[in-house]
Formats: structure tokens, C-alpha cells, sequence
């Protein structure tokens, strides 16, 4: 039978049991060098190593182009196809890292990515990752490491205060936002239909369900309802108005079409800040249709609902204390290394009807009631994702935060009121946040398709420059360039440099013959 060796007693206590297998293979010593880990000097020095690379280059972060400019496969290519057969120095890791991989990086940390939603891995949350890469926490139980479940809700607790949600929302945090809103939409499933869980969806008379959310909404909604097992189909998009908001009135006439014809409602979507235009569903008129009309309303704040801390945008979740569930992403727009997803729920009970499970090896008895936070979704194993938030709101502050998150939206407005007063330009949404939606007119009389593969153009040529990273959308057919602030290092300069390129490399097009 297996031989358990008290650790504390250490395996020379063990000697009586003859039958135990050699700890050390014929032949080898067994000393530290070859079981160990890397030796701890080793570490203390690259660690110095790394850290002053890191610095430098959040200190220089322009001294690359932001676009990764390396061709499909060369990466591939540059890297041996089999792992080393022996242990290399890291003195040669640490070069490759340098001159194969940083190559074939595009550099989301750089401030003049303006591309899909701009983001920053601040020093604190850099840190933190550190830290918790170190501790090599796993924070399945509370028992597996009380301070990371209790961390967690400290911190979460000090988010939803920041953004003004009452004390009823409890909030666990996943890795994306896509995960928190398919835990929202498996509980909205489990209250309307709980023996789901039990019997599954299949060879049942169970009526069909619907989710609805508007015609804007992210893709990540779509994914949920697939992996529900609800199909495609149970999506119904709700049109939006001029400016790109879900019309309640549309939504109404909706749900009383799909109860005429049996489906059963189980969730709206409202999005405050949606991913192409960062427009703002009237989340107060949905909530009171809901809450009419009994059904789990799930606010997709992902990129813009942080803020909400700021003072005079308080509105943008007025409404959303009355929802069921809410995700807000530190990882979008506050600072926080990627990646850190927060569902703030009412009806956490819910959810842990929908996953708890616990089987005998993970059950444990505490002096107190406690929360283990694997019973709040699919996942076992959790990273210590709580402490990057933790350090990152202690070492901005509320005020801090508030006045970064202004100043991105100031930036943001400077460049609107640039294309605004540009003839040659035309924004294509309004601005609430820190993400400009416009495009170039290629000529006086040009059709949308001359726009659009116009635009098209434009973005490539001025991404080919490496100065600066922008992406697109579509907004009402059109072709949309979208330019995202929300790296902690841009200044006006940098907006001031894509606004130059974009007006030079427009010039240059519209003359091209
Ligand atoms: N919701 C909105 C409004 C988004 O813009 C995005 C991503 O941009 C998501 C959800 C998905 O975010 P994640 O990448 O964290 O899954």
C-alpha cells in the first residue's frame, strides 16, 4: 500500500517502512540542482533583471511600434519545434524573450493603442500579478486560502460602492466579461426553470426561452446563449434608436409578441457602453419593464460602468439597482492587468443553485459560516485575482481613479470636437465616454461603399505607420473608425499624433489617382 510521508517529520522518520519507493532513481544524487526549483539567488537576481526591464518599459513603452509588424508563422518559425532536452540558462530565455517574442508583440500597454477598448496593466496591478504568481494561490475554498476569498469581497464590496450599486449586489469575480454574463443569463435559466440543472433542456416539453438585448450588443451575449444550450434563436436583438440605444417601446412590443406565440422571457440585456459606439441603454426604463413583466435583467457595464464614479456620470446606472446581475471589467477601464471580470448579482443564492457541487475531497467544515467561491460558477480552480484590484484601488484612491477617468474622457472629447470642426471628416456617434466613432470623406459626392473601402484604407495605412493602433466598426451600415483612450500614459500628444496621421494619410489617399 502507498506509503503517506509526514511532511513535518521529514522522510528520515520514515525509514522503518522498507517497503517505500526510492525518492531518487539509481544513479542520482538527488540533490537540490536536479529536483529543485530555480535556485533562490538565481531568482533574487533575475527577478532585479525583470523588474527593471518592466519599468523601462512602462517608462519607454513609444519606442515600439504598437502594432505587432511581423508576418503569420515567423514567430512559429524562429522557436525550435521540440522543447530542450536540458534546462537552459535564463540569461538565454530572457534574450529570446527579448528578440523573438517582444517583436511579435502588439503593445496593449503602449499609449498610442487606441484600438477596440484601450486598456492599461498599471504598476500596482503589474505588482500584484507578481505577488500572486509568487503565492501560486488557488482560491477554490475559503479553507485553500482565506485571505483571497475575503480579499475578494473586501474589494469588491469598496467597486460597488465606487459605482453606486446597493449593498443587496454581491459580486465574484471571473476572468472575462463574457463568463460573468453566462453565469448572469445560467442563473436568469435556473430561477425561471430550475429543474433544467436536473433534467437538462432535451426530449422535454419545456417551453422556449428568449434573452433579449438590442441589435448592439456584444457577441459575448450570443456565445452565452449557445453555450446554455438555448440556440441562436432564443436571442432576440431589439432594435436601437438614432443614437444606438435599445428602445424600450420595441422591447415591450417584443415580449408581448413572444408570449402571444408561447416562448417564455427569461432575461433582457441593457448595455451601458456598448462595445462599437459606447452608447447607453435606458437601463431605468428597462429595468421598470422588467421588473413589470418578471423578467432577470443582466446589465452589460463591461467597459463603461466604472464611470459611474465619476462625478456627473452617476446617471449612466441609474436604473441598474433595480437589475438582477451587472459585469463591470476592471481589465477594460480601470487600471487592471488583464485579466479581472466582476458579476455583481442579487441573487447570488441563485447562483449557487444553478453550479454548487461539492464533491467529498472538497468538503470541509469551518469554525464559521464562510464562502467558497467555486460554488459560484463552473470554474474549480481561481487565481488570487482580487489582489491586483486591491493594490490598484489602494494605490490610485477613489479620487485618483475619478481624475484619470476624466481626463481619458476629456482626451476623447478633445478629438470629437477635431473631426467636429473638419470638413473633410464626419463623426458617426455621440460621445459619452472615452471612444470617438467617425470617419474620413474620401470626396465630395462619395457613395457609403467609396466611404467605407475608403476609411478601410485609412485605417491600415496610418496602423502600417506602428505610431499609433486604431481599429473599426459599423454603425448604421457605415464603416466606423473607432478611437479608444484608456492607457494611463497617454497625453494630448498622442491623441494630437493619431489626429495628424489620420488628416496627412487622408490627404494622401484622396490624391492618389
Ligand atoms: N461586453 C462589452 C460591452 C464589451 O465591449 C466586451 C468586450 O469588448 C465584452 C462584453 C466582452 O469582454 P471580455 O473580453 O471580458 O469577455
Amino acid at each position: 500500500s502507498a506509503v503517506l510521508i509526514d511532511p513535518a517529520r521529514g522522510s528520515g522518520q520514515n525509514q522503518a517502512h522498507a517497503s517505500r519507493p526510492a525518492a531518487v532513481p539509481p544513479g542520482m544524487t538527488g540533490d537540490r540542482d536536479q529536483f529543485g526549483d530555480m535556485d533562490p539567488e538565481m531568482f533574487r537576481r533575475e527577478a532585479h533583471r525583470v523588474a527593471d526591464w518592466i519599468a523601462d518599459y512602462l517608462a519607454d513603452a513609444r519606442r515600439y511600434p504598437v502594432l505587432a509588424r511581423v508576418q503569420p508563422g515567423q514567430i512559429r518559425a524562429a522557436l525550435p519545434s521540440e522543447a530542450p532536452a536540458d534546462g537552459e540558462s535564463f540569461d538565454a530565455i530572457f534574450s529570446d524573450f527579448e528578440r523573438i517574442l517582444i517583436p511579435g508583440i502588439t503593445h496593449w500597454n503602449h499609449p498610442r493603442f487606441f484600438a477596440y477598448f484601450s486598456i492599461t496593466g498599471s504598476g500596482p496591478g503589474i505588482l500584484a500579478e507578481f505577488l500572486s504568481a509568487a503565492l501560486n494561490v488557488q482560491a477554490m475554498l475559503w479553507r485553500t486560502s482565506p485571505a483571497a476569498t475575503e480579499l475578494e469581497e473586501v474589494t469588491l464590496n469598496w467597486l460597488r460602492q465606487l459605482i453606486g450599486l446597493p449593498e443587496a449586489f454581491e459580486g465574484v469575480i471571473y476572468d472575462t466579461a463574457s463568463i460573468s454574463t453566462l453565469h448572469a443569463l445560467a442563473a436568469a435559466r435556473e430561477r425561471a426553470m430550475p429543474s433544467v440543472r436536473t433534467h437538462g433542456l432535451m426530449g422535454r416539453d419545456t417551453p422556449r426561452m428568449r434573452v433579449y438585448c438590442s441589435d448592439q450588443t456584444h457577441s459575448s451575449i450570443d456565445k452565452a446563449v449557445i453555450l446554455l444550450g438555448l440556440g441562436q434563436e432564443s436571442l432576440r436583438k431589439i432594435p436601437s434608436d438614432a443614437e444606438f440605444r435599445m428602445r424600450p417601446s420595441a422591447l415591450a412590443a417584443a415580449l408581448a409578441d413572444d408570449r402571444a406565440n408561447g416562448w417564455l422571457p427569461l432575461a433582457v440585456v441593457a448595455t451601458v457602453g456598448t462595445t462599437s459606439s459606447t452608447s447607453v441603454d435606458p437601463v431605468l426604463e428597462l429595468s421598470e419593464l422588467c421588473r413589470r413583466e418578471s423578467i432577470w435583467l443582466h446589465v452589460d457595464a463591461a467597459y463603461a460602468g466604472v464611470a459611474a464614479m465619476v462625478p456627473g456620470y452617476e446617471w449612466i446606472l441609474r436604473g441598474a439597482e433595480h437589475a438582477d446581475s451587472l459585469v463591470v471589467n476592471p481589465h477594460k477601464w480601470l487600471f487592471t492587468p488583464f485579466d479581472l471580470s466582476v458579476l455583481y448579482c442579487r441573487h447570488m443564492d441563485v447562483l449557487r443553485a444553478a453550479f454548487a457541487l461539492t464533491p467529498e475531497y472538497l468538503k470541509t467544515v469551518e469554525t464559521a459560516p464562510v464562502r467558497n467561491l467555486m460554488d459560484t460558477g463552473i470554474q474549480l480552480g481561481r487565481r488570487f485575482r482580487a489582489l491586483k484590484l486591491w493594490m490598484v484601488l489602494r494605490h490610485f484612491g477613489a479620487n485618483g481613479l475619478r481624475a484619470r477617468l476624466a481626463e481619458h474622457i476629456r482626451l476623447a472629447q478633445l478629438f470629437a470636437s477635431w473631426i467636429d470642426r473638419a470638413e473633410q471628416f464626419e463623426r458617426l456617434a455621440p460621445v459619452p465616454f472615452s471612444v470617438v466613432c467617425f470617419r474620413a470623406l474620401p470626396s465630395p459626392h462619395h457613395s457609403d461603399e467609396e466611404a467605407d473601402e475608403f476609411n478601410q484604407r485609412l485605417v491600415d495605412s496610418v496602423n502600417g505607420t506602428g505610431e499609433i493602433f486604431i481599429s473599426h466598426t459599423r454603425l448604421a451600415g457605415r464603416y466606423a473608425i473607432r478611437l479608444a483612450v484608456g492607457n494611463l500614459q497617454t497625453t494630448e500628444a498622442d491623441v494630437a499624433c493619431a489626429w495628424t496621421l489620420l488628416q496627412d494619410h487622408a490627404t494622401r489617399l484622396r490624391n492618389e489617382p
